[in-house]
């Protein structure tokens, strides 16, 4: 397929798009309209009655042909490289992810003080990390658990990454999180366990921000990659994808870390690669050897849990390095020629 019909493609893309949202856009006043109607005791007359013809072409127009999978119509998808060839870059503040150079995501699991947070935050960005996480609604398996410091968390993770100078990620759970956070974090970072909560999906798509997308616990890559489509679709395109290990039967590892999705998802899609170490493994003394795996699969970079005092961590204690052991990660990371 030559330059110029790819182009043709991928324009008559858009306007499929914009005739879906326009179909979308009648079919809900012609409700409304009947609805008005109704309430008026007026008759109901034929001329809407082109509605259903609508409803079918905008459900035919762009819908995946049943039993193909989305990579093989890739074409229709806002995600594929069929639509888009060239990477996507994400720049925030000075940061790329997803360009020439690897980046890294690190912090604690949780912000649990101002004190903690910029203890690691400092020790990040004498190392030359530039990208800041820590949760601060945290979604937990037992209500029981600690559940995030909340909006206190958030302000001081902005008060400390302004300080220092650094680029911020946290988890946002719901749609009306997203007001808040956008006013203290510069990537919203949805969970795993919210990877198909498409409420939240349709919700970031309609804002500008980056938006670092978690593989769902047991997502196989399809549904992951049609999540990701939704905050595409939805208006967003500056998503990047994480992978963070599978609900596998294996129990030495916290979950499975599915390597082999960094290739695929960087063949498929255009969209950054990460991988999180710290999740997908849920120990410490493998991950210098998965964060290497990680980037030899082409992975445009990694997330790895820090905290100050892992011991007395309110989350995720066994898996986050102290400033130490995080040292001599960085330090093995750095000489094995990979991390760029
Ligand atoms: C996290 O990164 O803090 C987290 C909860 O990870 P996940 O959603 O991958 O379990
Ligand atoms: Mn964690």
């Amino acid at each position: 397929m030559n330059e110029k019909l790819q182009q043709l493609l991928s324009q008559m893309d858009g306007v499929n798009r914009q005739l879906l949202q326009l179909l979308g856009e009648r079919a809900r006043m012609v409700n409304e309209i009947v609805e008005e109607k109704k309430s008026q005791g007026i008759a109901e007359e034929e001329s809407i009655g082109d509605q259903q013809i609508l409803i079918e072409l905008a459900k035919h127009s762009l819908a995946i042909p049943q039993g193909k999978k989305a990579a093989e119509t890739g074409r229709k998808l806002l995600v594929s490289r069929h639509h888009k060839n060239e990477d996507t870059i994400i720049h925030i503040k000075g940061t790329e992810f997803g360009g020439s150079s690897h980046v890294t995501v690190a912090g604690p699991c949780s912000i649990e003080s101002r004190d903690q947070l910029l203890t690691v935050a400092v020790a990040l960005k004498k190392a030359g990390i530039t990208v800041l996480r820590g949760g601060a609604f945290k979604p937990r398996t037992s209500p029981y658990d600690f559940q995030g410091l909340g909006e206190d968390g958030w302000k001081i993770m902005k008060e400390v990454a302004d300080e220092i100078g650094m680029v911020t990620i946290s988890e946002i759970m719901t749609p009306s999180q997203i007001d808040m956070a956008a006013r203290y974090i510069d990537i919203f970072q949805i969970g795993a366990r919210n990877m198909q909560n498409f409420d939240l999906l349709k919700a970031v798509g309609q804002t500008k921000k980056p938006v670092l997308l978690k593989r769902g616990l047991s997502a196989t890559l399809e549904e992951f990659i049609l999540a990701a489509e939704y905050i595409l679709y939805n208006g967003n395109d500056q998503v990047m994808l994480i992978e963070r290990g599978i609900r596998t039967f294996e129990k030495w590892t916290r979950n499975t870390l599915d390597i082999s999705a960094v290739p695929l998802l960087k063949q498929e899609t255009h969209l950054p690669v990460l991988v999180d170490i710290s999740h997908a493994t849920g120990r410490k003394d493998i991950l210098l050897a998965c964060a290497k795996a990680a980037l030899a699969a082409g992975a445009d970079g990694i997330m790895v849990e820090v905290h100050s005092n892992p011991e007395a961590a309110l989350s995720d204690a066994k898996q986050q390095l102290n400033m130490d052991e995080f040292s001599t990660f960085w330090k093995g990371l750095r000489d094995s020629g990979l991390y760029h």
